[in-house]
């Protein structure tokens, strides 16, 4: 039986996504942080480009562009976010934003099938806070934690944002429950795997949680000149000693994808000619498997407080942050395997996302799925950041097939 392929403009795709890329261009990436002029523009752009799709269009009060179908049947939501990290990449966020848009301009001219609703989610990239357009959208922002967002940049609160957006006092817009059968992002892969492989598609089955720790260790404050090596107790050293003794422990415990990072250190009071009184240092662990963490958490613990005795320091381990990883939905990972088996010659492979996303958001309230695309030597958050024009295309078809096949009574 000929499968009836809904049809995707590629050159479509292409303008749009270089259209999104002019705004707030910078190099051959863009700058278009959450509520900045680009920014605007390009929630502008879209709420016009959805009502040429005949979509209702609507920026509700977080800033988040909606975009609803009066057709009857089952309906999905797709989408991704606009802003962009400070000098950054091209694609992270447009393309998922653009393939939404293509695929309720393909789809919802079907009539034997339901509608594709689009959504743009209002800072993803976490300029005032932590997916803060998607988790309004699923009931999870109060007007609080709005009041108390500033841009981590310019210090500019949220509310003035709006305000200056001209957004203050609009409704936010919430789902709607069982409205949706599901939510679908596409996303760059930010990565190397697909590229690695040869691949097309990676089929994402789950989100990594992302859990984050403060390490303190504390020693004697004193003179970097008369103080004796074996009478020191010197936190900055113990600081060192627990990064290489993590480095050598962690492998073992780990599962095939986990990953962990210090991310800053800080010697107090920080002085060449003082041996610090206290050395603190965050750490973050990313996994999809809440078991394998637990016990890198205990191994963490444990070399924190061997190395601490070890430096005649005392140690703090505070967990700030604990990950909820997210599941996609087994229907729609099937739903997109299947799309590049149509689609793409089978070229995919299922793999767990590194990255945040707003679908992990999505993923609280309803089923949700997510695809990606080959990163050009896996770089993002670059405005080198990139993906071969014929990936781009390909993905889209993959994109909007799986969106068929979800739809299709
Ligand atoms: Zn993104």
């Amino acid at each position: 039986m000929p499968e009836n392929h809904a049809k995707v403009d590629g050159a479509r795709v292409l303008a749009d996504l270089n259209a999104l890329r002019a705004i707030g261009a910078y190099k051959t990436g863009v700058h278009r942080p959450t509520f900045s002029e680009p920014h605007w523009h390009s929630l502008e752009w879209l709420a016009h480009k959805l009502a040429e799709a005949s979509l209702a269009a609507e920026i509700d009060g977080i800033g988040n562009v909606l975009g609803t179908s009066a057709k009857a049947g089952p309906k999905l939501v797709a989408g991704s976010h606009l802003e962009s990290q400070n000098f950054a990449g091209w694609l992270d966020g447009p393309l998922g934003v653009v393939y939404a848009l293509e695929a309720a301009r393909v789809i919802n001219a079907d009539p034997t099938i339901g509608a594709v609703e689009v959504a743009a989610w209002c800072d993803e990239e976490g300029h005032f806070g932590q997916f803060l357009g998607s988790r309004s959208y699923v009931g999870a922002v109060t007007d609080e934690e709005i009041d108390a967002a500033r841009d981590r940049s310019s210090e500019r609160s949220m509310r003035q944002a709006l305000q200056d957006a001209g957004l203050a006092g609009r409704p936010r817009v919430k789902a709607e429950i069982g409205r949706h059968i599901g939510y679908i992002e596409a996303h760059i892969e930010q990565g190397l795997v697909l590229e690695r492989s040869g691949l097309k598609i990676g089929v994402v089955t789950s989100i990594v949680g992302i859990w984050q720790y403060r390490i303190t260790f504390t020693g004697e404050q004193n003179h970097a000149g008369t103080t004796r090596m074996k009478d020191r107790k010197d936190p900055g050293l113990a600081l060192a000693r627990l990064c290489v003794e993590l480095d050598e422990r962690f492998p073992r415990a780990s599962g095939p994808r986990t990953v962990w990072t210090t991310g800053r250190i800080a010697l107090d009071p920080g002085a060449p000619s003082i041996i610090p009184g206290r050395a603190e240092m965050l750490f973050q662990i990313r996994d999809d498997n809440p078991e394998v963490i637990e016990n890198l958490e205990r191994l963490l613990r444990d070399s924190a407080a061997e190395v601490a005795a070890r430096s005649r320091c005392s140690v703090e381990v505070t967990r700030l942050r604990s990950g909820v990883p997210a599941l996609m939905d087994a229907g729609f990972q099937d739903a997109i395997e299947k799309a590049s088996a149509v689609v793409a010659g089978g070229r995919s492979t299922r793999m767990p996302s590194g990255a945040g996303h707003d679908a992990q958001i999505l993923a609280t309230i309803m089923p949700a799925g997510m695809l990606f695309v080959p990163s050009i030597g896996g770089i993002s958050h670059h405005w080198s950041e990139n993906t071969e024009e014929a990936d781009i295309i390909t993905g889209a078809e993959v994109f909007v097939e799986a969106c068929r096949r979800l739809l299709a009574p």
